[in-house]
């Protein structure tokens, strides 16, 4: 994935102390944290992967169970400071998936870009990529 994001020329921080959460990932000038979850661990609903040990089966409820509370506080939060959450389950990074689902991580980027930059910049804003993201470095710049 980060090979993926830098050969696209984004930037991003890896593990970012003292956001919510600890992000795997924070892409400052789309204001996107994503967080890649393993699916056991987050409790990734109707997934294979998520299942859950046959012997003491109530203590692996409850304890993912808190790990998905605590998640979920922790975007709650992001996304109440207005960033982007993006969450990202291990199953569909694997390679035969990793190329579509990175590309619905492109789509949502440049969305949430769009949707959040202030009126005043979105005037000079022409329909191809290549000046959404431009208008998006501009307006995102928090000087890394
Ligand atoms: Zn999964």
């Amino acid at each position: 994935m980060r090979k993926w994001l830098g050969e696209r020329s984004y930037r991003y921080r890896l593990n970012v102390k003292g956001v919510p959460g600890k992000p795997d990932i924070v892409m400052r000038r789309y204001r996107t944290a994503v967080f890649v979850n393993g699916c056991f661990w987050h409790g990734h609903e109707g997934c294979e992967k998520s299942k859950l040990p046959q012997t003491n089966v109530e203590f692996w409820k409850a304890k993912i169970e808190r790990n998905k509370e605590r998640d979920n506080h922790n975007y709650q939060i992001l996304r109440e400071n207005g960033w982007q959450v993006l969450v990202l389950w291990e199953c569909q990074l694997i390679p035969r998936l990793f190329e579509t689902t990175m590309q619905q991580v492109e789509v949502m980027l440049h969305d949430y870009c769009l949707k959040t930059i202030s009126p005043k910049v979105k005037e000079y804003i022409r329909v191809d990529e290549e000046s959404i993201s431009m208008v998006a470095e501009a307006e995102y710049d928090y000087g890394e």
